[in-house]
This record gives structure tokens, C-alpha cells and sequence, in this order.
């Protein structure tokens, strides 16, 4: 099959309707800007199973994504968007590189949500810019840079309360939007939601549970992504 894009977790293929693509999750897995790699049997059937799981959860709430049905094993069918280059990371909790950056422990709740803003290039290493430099490169417009991150608040909201009754917590996540073809006016929920682009601990013990332990060399990492989906699908059972 043609491929159209390929990335280090997810492929994309052409289907016969020009406004969809067929969104593939692979089982490689990167870390570190692609220095660290490895290939975990059953990651993409997972991390799909959790995606799907989770945009379905979304939309229901009100949140538009680019999903449109699911396909097989490791495939769902997604609309044709034209990704914006940002990356949007909300936190809760301190962990990574914003207790690197900041120096706080890695654990300490915050008060109020944080948005941050990565400008996505491999070449320069995913920075991250702020608005002015959204700008300057042209990105996003003020206007849609407000909506993106009242949206990307809103399905931190949505998220951390479906986690945390299932007796997870949500530390921290990144997130893409895109411009849904033809027009390229609506811009929605893209990418993928999943063990591998959030942070999620035990809510009792604290215990981690998503890709870090494969940045940490923790061990168990499917285990992990396996407990965390039986949770919530547990949980969504009872919704
Ligand atoms: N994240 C991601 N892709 C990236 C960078 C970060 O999905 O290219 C996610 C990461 O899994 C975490 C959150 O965004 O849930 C914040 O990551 P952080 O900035 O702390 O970076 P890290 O410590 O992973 O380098």
C-alpha cells in the first residue's frame, strides 16, 4: 500500500475518499529525538485502542477531532488535515523537562494548568517558542492561537476527570491540531491521545505507567500501556 507520510510512531495511507486518510500506530517506539529507539510487540494496537477510546470520549463531550471511524487492529479511518507545527503540552504536575527547566520537583501539583507551546522541527529539536515567535513564523494566528489553547484546557479538563475515575492521574500530555481539508478553516483535535504522548501515575501510589518507563529504562512498558487501558475501558464500560 502507498504510503503518504510516515513518522517515528504512525504511518498514513491514501483511502478512495480524497478528504480521508487510513492513521496507522506502529509499534516503534523513540525517545530522546529519535536517539533512543526500540519496537514493542502490541504498542500500536494499544495505543490506538486508548486514542480511539479517548476521541470518542471527546467527541461526545463537544470536542471536534479528526476521527471518523475505526478500521482494523492498528488502523482508524481520520479526516485529511494539514497539521499545524505545534506542539501543545498541558500540566498538572511537574515532571520532565518543565522540572528541568524550572527546577521544581518533579511531582509538585500546580495550582493552574500550564500550556506550553513546541515548535515542531527535527532539524532544530522541537523548541520551545512562545507566541511572539508563533508569529513571527507565521503558525497560527493570534485568534486561533487563543481558541487552540482554550480547547487544549478543555480537553485537559475533560481528560483529567475520565482519568482520575479510573484511578489514574493525568500529569501532563501533548497535543496537535490541524486544518481539516478542503477549505482548511476548522481546525480540530489530531494525532493521537495515548501512553505515549502523556503522562499517567498510579493516582494511589504515583506509580508510572507511561513512556517514561521506556525513556527511564523502567521495564514493564507494556504491562503499562496494558494496565492503563484495561482501566479505562473498565471505566468507560460503566459511563
Ligand atoms: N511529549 C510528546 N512528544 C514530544 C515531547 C513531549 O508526546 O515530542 C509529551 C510527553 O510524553 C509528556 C509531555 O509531552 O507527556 C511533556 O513532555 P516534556 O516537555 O516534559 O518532555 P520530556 O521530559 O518528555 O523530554
Amino acid at each position: 500500500m502507498k504510503i503518504i507520510y510516515e513518522g517515528k510512531a504512525k504511518r498514513l495511507y491514501p483511502t478512495d475518499n480524497p478528504l480521508e486518510v487510513l492513521m496507522e500506530f506502529k509499534d516503534d517506539a523513540t525517545a530522546f529525538n529519535g536517539k533512543k529507539k526500540a519496537v514493542f510487540d502490541n504498542k500500536g494496537r494499544i495505543n490506538k485502542q486508548i486514542t480511539l477510546l479517548l476521541y470518542q470520549f471527546l467527541e461526545k463531550a463537544g470536542v471536534q477531532t479528526h476521527f471518523v471511524r475505526d478500521h482494523d487492529e492498528t488502523k482508524m479511518i481520520v479526516q485529511r488535515v494539514d497539521i499545524i507545527p505545534i506542539e501543545f503540552v498541558v500540566r498538572n504536575v511537574v515532571a520532565g523537562s518543565l522540572s528541568k527547566r524550572i527546577g521544581l520537583e518533579e511531582g509538585a501539583a500546580l495550582t493552574r494548568p500550564i500550556v506550553e507551546y513546541y515548535y515542531k522541527n527535527d532539524d532544530l529539536g522541537d523548541p520551545m517558542i512562545a507566541p511572539d515567535h508563533i508569529r513571527a513564523l507565521n503558525l497560527a494566528t493570534d485568534d486561533e492561537l487563543e481558541r487552540i489553547r482554550d480547547e487544549a484546557l478543555t480537553i485537559n479538563r475533560l481528560l483529567t476527570g475520565f482519568f482520575r475515575d479510573a484511578g489514574l492521574r493525568l500529569v501532563d500530555f501533548k497535543v496537535e491540531f490541524g486544518r481539516r481539508h478542503p477549505d482548511l478553516q476548522d481546525i480540530v483535535l489530531a494525532d493521537e491521545i495515548s501512553p505515549d504522548t502523556c503522562r499517567i501515575w498510579d493516582l494511589e501510589t504515583n506509580e508510572i505507567l507511561d513512556k517514561d518507563r521506556f525513556r527511564r529504562d523502567l521495564g514493564q512498558v507494556m504491562e503499562s500501556y496494558q494496565r492503563i487501558w484495561e482501566r479505562i475501558s473498565g471505566h468507560a464500560a460503566h459511563c
